[in-house]
């Protein structure tokens, strides 16, 4: 039996959660206060995803910050990462502009967090 020690990320009570792990399947699941917690564990154990915030270049000079629309796999983070870095946003951009349409295929848009100016 693994024993896999979390720590919930869904509010800010932060529970410690703790997973039995046996084959590479859960078998319990303590320590969550409320039903969410148990979800984020499933998750976090069989599909671990994050939202990427990070900032990118602007054709002319500078950096936007952007960041994906919705959360891509945690293993799929630093390919992500590759194709921003060489990747130039185009300006005018404002908030909320897709930078980088459904980036390596995952069906996530990589989208600005703040305005640039045209140059
Ligand atoms: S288990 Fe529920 S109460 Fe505890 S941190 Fe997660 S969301 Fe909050």
């Amino acid at each position: 039996m693994e024993t896999k020690n979390l720590t919930c990320i869904v509010c800010p009570l932060g529970c410690a959660i703790t997973a039995q792990m046996q084959g590479g399947e859960i078998v319990s699941i303590t320590g969550n206060t409320c039903k969410r917690g148990e979800n984020y564990a499933l998750a976090e154990l069989t599909d671990p995803r994050r939202t990427l915030t990070t900032t990118m270049r602007v054709k002319g000079g500078g950096l936007v910050s952007v960041k994906s629309k919705d959360t891509l796999p945690k293993g799929k983070l630093l390919d992500c990462m590759t194709v921003i870095n060489v990747w130039e946003a185009q300006t005018p951009i404002q908030i909320g502009d897709v930078v980088i349409k459904d980036i390596l295929g995952l069906g996530v848009d990589i989208v600005a967090t703040c305005r640039v100016k045209g140059v």
